[in-house]
């Protein structure tokens, strides 16, 4: 059995008492712990205290803020409460989607969007026990100095597995951050980076409180897909997110505006350029959907960091791409 190493534990009930609290020497968040809690079993880590989000209710809130055309959604609201809130499911489906599927009930019932989206990376060479990593000698993101996946390489490629981010990413949403020099905003398709030991554009001392999305202007239709062997209880393998903004609600519309995002990839979810050759286009139309399957397969090259071999990781995923389009087209 693996068992967790010694630390504090605090639960502030306000923003300010948790800013107080992360800045004090090793200090961590934990919010639902179904990220943290495997990987310090896996000594991947070793705070000295854990700052619980979970007596802060300001965190729990969502609602729409018309004045800023916006959907807030605190850090500390559930995958399950998000999955089943009216509000997402009706103005970002794809959003609802991809917290519905997350892992299995009791792990979406403890974990939040926060956590989601500071979701730490994953690897095959790193996401297992200390005594598995020291026969490999470990590696740059534990406590070796090379990298399995990239021989020779200098940066650790581990994917970002979290399955609302690419939604997000889609969805144009920002992410707010607390700190001591107070509050800042940053887009979600910024707060990444490639390297995968330090992915998140995040200042020392700075905690997320919300995640806000622009309320849709327009008609749109938005999907989710994510490959896994073992169905939901896994991380994805593969996925892709897409929204289409439509010039008209009816199946023959055509696309004003097309965003999709690819995760699992590595650090950073992929958003898949030169969409807007799409625009003016039918998304009933197959010519055109097979030219996106194209454009998303083209700009997407998974890496040997998560298991299952990357040749057939990357024909899966214009494979989930066309489904889900397929898929929303029929709902
Ligand atoms: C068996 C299993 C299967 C899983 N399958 C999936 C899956 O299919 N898809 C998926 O996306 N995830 C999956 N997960 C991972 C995890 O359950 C979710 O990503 C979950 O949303 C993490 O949220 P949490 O609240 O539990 O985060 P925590 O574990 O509490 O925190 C995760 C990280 O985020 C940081 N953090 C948390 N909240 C904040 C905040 N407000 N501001 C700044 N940093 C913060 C923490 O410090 C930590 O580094 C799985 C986990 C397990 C154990
Ligand atoms: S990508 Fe390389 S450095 Fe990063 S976790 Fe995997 S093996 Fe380690």
């Amino acid at each position: 059995m693996l068992r967790l190493p010694r630390f504090g534990v605090v639960t502030p009930q306000t923003v300010e008492d948790v800013v107080a609290a992360i800045n004090q020497p090793g200090a961590r968040i934990i919010a639902g712990g179904t990220d943290l809690l495997p990987n310090l079993k896996h000594r991947l880590e070793q705070p000295a205290l854990l700052v619980s989000l979970s007596q802060v209710e300001a965190l729990r809130q969502v609602g729409r803020d018309d004045r800023a055309g916006v959907v807030r959604i605190g850090a500390g609201v559930t995958l399950t409460e998000i999955s089943e809130n009216h509000l997402v499911r009706q103005l970002y489906p794809s959003l609802a989607r991809a917290a519905g599927i997350v892992a299995s009930p009791s792990i979406r019932n403890m974990a939040t969007i926060g956590g989601n989206i500071n979701l730490d990376t994953r690897c095959r060479y790193v996401n297992q026990s200390e005594f598995w990593r020291s026969a490999i000698g470990g590696c740059l993101k534990s406590e070796g100095t090379l990298c399995h996946v990239v021989k020779g390489g200098r940066n650790c490629v581990a994917a970002m597995s979290s399955d609302c981010v690419p939604v997000l990413t889609t969805l144009d949403a920002t992410v707010v951050l607390v700190g001591p020099a107070g509050e800042r905003r940053v887009a979600i398709a910024e707060y990444y980076n490639t390297d995968g030991v330090r992915h998140i554009n995040k200042e020392p001392g700075e905690f997320m409180t919300e995640v806000q999305i622009p309320v849709p202007k327009g008609p749109r239709r938005s999907a989710y897909a994510k490959w896994t062997v073992r169905k939901n209880i896994d991380f994805p393998l593969v996925s892709v997110a897409m929204r289409f903004d439509l010039d008209a609600d009816s199946p023959d519309a055509r696309m004003t505006d097309v965003r999709v995002c690819v995760g699992v990839l590595n650090a950073k979810p992929r958003l898949i350029r030169r969409t807007e050759s799409l625009a003016g286009k039918r998304l009933s139309d197959r010519a055109t959907v097979e030219a996106l399957c194209q454009l998303v397969y083209k700009q997407s090259k998974p890496l040997e960091n998560v298991p299952y071999e990357a040749p057939y990781r990357r024909k899966m995923i214009p494979v989930y791409t066309r489904r889900a389009i397929e898929k929303m087209l029929a709902s």
